[in-house]
């Protein structure tokens, strides 16, 4: 599949049936897979030989969609997890653990921003978080003798900066540590990180991915590219014997392109089992099988909003890094030449009063919590996720009260835009 293009792979990667096999991925609604002797599962269990075993760790339906994801983005092994938040903790946390430090942009998911700072620093992980505008002088000070990797997200979410993601890559690399990234928002159909030098590409699959809003899912996928065993002394999990796997050093055995994902399943999965069933992993299969069909068109329709908003005397700004004011712009040019996603934020003048006036007349786009499906929906923060704080707060934050996130999806947008212009009529 490597020399298809992306379409050709969303279509078709992953899974490749013989003679008489299901043309679909199978569902393989199996816990468990049965051997003949005991001798042959223990060479499972000694990772000496590659099978199924228990669907905690691998299942068959899971690992060829993780196969896809994985050739979409141009790596060289995937996995599935739970949830998007499992998939950055077990991206992270197979790389860095108590006693370490990592480097973060500011400008991420809020859910990961927990993660980050609450749980991971319970975990004994610290973090410094940088601006993702910051300059290479301050990106070079947030750095420690023991940091073990810099994460960001390709477009955040829902701040919709635009990471400099082969800035990062460099500074990373500069200090042997290799770039996490967050691709939700793009999707590898609008960029795929590893072409730009990030080593870890990340998803929540709940998005974009799946695109209907039917399953929570996450995904990861490395790219082969990091040489764990050139900077060893740093990633002892990777480069010296695991005594839970009778000592077996995983970038030994599995090489470059094996060693992170074995591990992250070996370890992280059968200790924290935050699988994803073989259910949702074909729900998700249905959805990127048309993804580069979809992606387009929530670009097409988050652009026309976006214009659309940017021309209405009721509205006081916009965020989109598709207009040519925007300040992400010229990095969306670079990135994210064919489109960005369908997220769009802004601000109506009058505030949260306005703000809630304007919501409660939307027809087309429901109130939700939740982005990047194909029916459109909005929020606002002030009167939803972030209702206890104060405006103050708020703007420090970076959610002023007037701001609403609209995440545009599938429907005409002539449809949109007039039920955008109707609600904004009612203020
Ligand atoms: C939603 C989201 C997550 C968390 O994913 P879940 O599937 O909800 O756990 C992580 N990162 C980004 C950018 C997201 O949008």
């Amino acid at each position: 599949m490597a020399d298809y293009q992306i379409e050709t792979k969303c279509v078709q990667g992953g899974y490749t049936p013989g003679n008489g096999e299901p043309r679909q991925i199978p569902i393989i609604q199996s816990t468990t897979f049965k051997y003949a002797t005991s001798e042959e599962m223990g060479k499972l269990f000694d990772l000496e030989a590659s099978g199924y075993f228990y669907s905690r760790l691998q299942n068959p339906t899971c690992d060829h969609v993780a196969a896809k994801i994985a050739e979409m983005e141009g790596g060289s092994a995937g996995m599935l997890t739970s949830s998007g938040q499992a998939a950055n903790f077990f991206a992270i946390f197979n790389i860095a653990s108590c006693g370490d430090h990592i480097v973060s942009s500011t400008s991420i998911y809020g859910g990961t921003f927990n993660l980050i700072s609450v749980t991971l620093a319970k975990m004994g992980i610290e973090t410094t978080f940088v601006d993702p505008d910051c300059t290479d002088e301050e990106l070079e000070a947030a750095f420690r003798p023991n940091t073990k990797l810099v994460f960001g997200e390709t477009i955040a979410n829902p701040a919709l900066t635009v990471l400099d993601i082969e800035r990062f890559a460099k500074a990373a690399h500069a200090h042997g540590v290799p770039l996490v990234i967050d691709n939700t928002f793009a999707t590898p159909v609008n960029c795929r990180p590893i072409e730009w030098g990030a080593d870890i590409v990340t998803h929540s699959t709940t998005k974009y991915m799946d695109g209907h809003g039917a399953c929570v899912g996450g995904a990861i996928v490395d790219s082969g590219k990091f040489d764990w065993m050139a900077h060893a002394d740093k990633f002892p999990g990777l480069t010296t014997p695991d005594e839970s796997y009778h000592g077996i050093t995983y970038a030994e055995k599995f090489g470059i392109g094996g060693a992170f994902i074995t591990k992250c399943t070996a370890q992280l999965m059968r200790d924290f089992g935050c699988t994803q069933s073989p259910q949702s992993a074909f729900i998700l299969n249905l959805g990127l099988e048309s993804l580069h069909v979809r992606m387009p068109r929530h670009c097409e329709n988050g652009q026309a909003v976006a214009e659309f908003l940017q021309s209405h005397p009721k509205v006081a700004y916009v965020n989109y890094c598709g207009l040519p004011g925007d300040k992400y712009h010229a990095l969306a040019e670079k990135y994210l030449p064919n489109g960005s996603c369908g997220v769009v934020s802004f601000g109506v003048k009058g505030g949260r009063a306005a703000a809630e006036t304007f919501m409660k007349h939307l027809k087309l786009a429901a109130i939700e919590t939740h982005v990047a499906d194909a029916r459109t929906c909005c929020l606002n923060p002030a009167t939803s996720t972030h209702r206890q704080m104060t405006d103050e707060q708020l703007i420090a934050a970076g959610v002023p009260a007037e701001l609403i996130r609209m995440s545009c999806g599938l429907e005409n947008k002539e449809d949109l835009i007039a039920d955008i212009a109707q609600a904004l009529d009612a203020i």
